[in-house]
């Protein structure tokens, strides 16, 4: 069955889908990612979806060279675990940075980008990424 993407049904999932939401679980006041029913931290039920903070620090990262078919144009992908500035940790790539250039404690920023392609339908999907925040520069 074809399923067609209007213009107005992707601007309307735009909202919910790029923004970077989480839970917060009511009991621990801790936050995660992604949000789930369960808080990881301390078991309770009690959780609630709220939007994370989009900045935060790396502190951990790993380079993969063996890609999965529809990723190969990004290969080295760095994936990092990213402490957001609210606590919530995030896994997700790195992009816009050369691998060796990447460090633990390097500030970063959430951005929504392709994910993969489907070379046969031309299928395009978007997901979290990470990329360096530069610090703001004179004259630019
Ligand atoms: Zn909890």
């Amino acid at each position: 069955m074809a399923y067609r993407l209007s213009p107005a049904r992707l601007w309307r999932e735009k909202d919910s889908r790029y923004r970077l939401v989480g839970g917060m679980c009511r009991r621990c006041g801790r936050r995660f990612y992604p949000p789930r029913p369960v808080c990881p931290y301390c078991g309770s039920k009690s959780v609630e979806r709220v939007e994370l903070a989009r900045q935060g620090v790396v502190e951990t990262f790993a380079i993969t060279y063996t890609v999965q078919e529809g990723f190969r144009d990004q290969a080295p992908i760095v994936y990092a675990i990213v402490k957001l500035d609210d606590g919530a940790r995030v896994f997700a790539p790195l992009t816009d940075v050369e691998p060796e250039k990447v460090h633990t404690g390097m500030r970063v920023e959430a951005v929504v980008r392709r994910v993969r392609v489907d070379d046969d339908h031309g299928l395009i999907a978007y997901g979290i990424k990470f990329r360096p925040l530069r610090p703001a520069k004179s004259g630019q």
